[in-house]
């Protein structure tokens, strides 16, 4: 899986995406994490990437053509027999990023993220290079580039070998179908308070039943609306097998 990510400040990318698990997988090649920097794709001799917007109004909007440069010289570097990369705008007005769209983005061998600063993008290079906006929550930051890392991490827990058996995403939270159960690791007392007795019981059935049992608990106080989902899809399940 190859991300190419195109932005003002790939310092910013890099210094979050090259720690940890992220890191150990580029290492490994298991994915390949490329920043461009739009800046040295300006026509300017100042390297000037953005300016006023027309009809007026507050802050500086980022120029079509430095993006567009950036954007032919990522392609001019691909197999042009390979599938076009899929392009994505980071954007508080995009659609909402949940797990259910990283699984979707996973499928994908190439992705190119767009990465918008100041007051955002000129509207017509979005309308051209961009296939879809992804907002990841409803407020507003002041760039797309720790959005686009929370899309890179996402994603690449995803690829196959980027997570060794032990940090297994299976039954984790919202992949599961509901938020994960409570973990305990030693000490067996901390604070006064003792492990769950079952979990030392050593008896599997009963522990994966007590885990289920506080998912669906914890699940139903929190997040109604996965429980209410994970419910009806479970009841169709049911329906299927009768
Ligand atoms: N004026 C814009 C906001 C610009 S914020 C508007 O009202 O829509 C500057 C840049 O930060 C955006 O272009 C986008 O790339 C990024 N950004 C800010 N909030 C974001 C969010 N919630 N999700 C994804 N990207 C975001």
């Amino acid at each position: 899986m190859i991300f190419d990510i195109m932005t003002l400040f790939p310092e910013l990318v890099n210094t979050v995406l090259n720690e940890s698990i992220i890191g150990r997988a580029q290492a490994n090649g298991h994915i390949e994490v490329k920043c461009h920097n739009i800046r040295d794709y300006s026509e300017d001799k100042h390297r000037r990437v953005d300016d006023t917007p027309y009809g007026g109004g507050k802050g500086m909007l980022m120029m079509a053509p430095p993006i567009y440069n950036c954007y032919e010289a990522i392609l001019a570097q691909k197999d042009q027999k390979k599938e076009k990369p899929h392009v994505i705008f980071m954007s508080p007005a995009g659609s909402l990023f949940n797990q259910k769209k990283a699984e979707e983005l996973a499928k994908y061998d190439n992705i190119i993220i767009l990465c918008g600063h100041y007051e955002g993008v000129d509207r017509r290079i979005i309308d051209e290079i961009v296939d879809e906006e992804i907002s990841i929550g409803d407020y507003v930051l002041t760039g797309g580039e720790i959005p686009a890392c929370i899309i890179v991490d996402s994603v690449s827990r995803l690829v196959e070998g980027v997570l060794s058996d032990a940090e297994c995403h299976e039954k984790e939270s919202i992949s599961s179908g509901l938020l994960e159960y409570p973990q305990y690791t030693r000490p067996y007392e901390f604070h006064g308070v003792r492990v769950p007795d079952v979990l030392i019981s050593g008896h599997h059935e009963n522990i994966d039943k007590w885990r289920r049992e506080q998912a669906e608990k914890l699940t139903a106080e929190r997040r109604p609306d996965i429980i209410e989902k994970f419910r009806r899809e479970e009841n169709n399940e049911k329906d299927k097998k009768h």
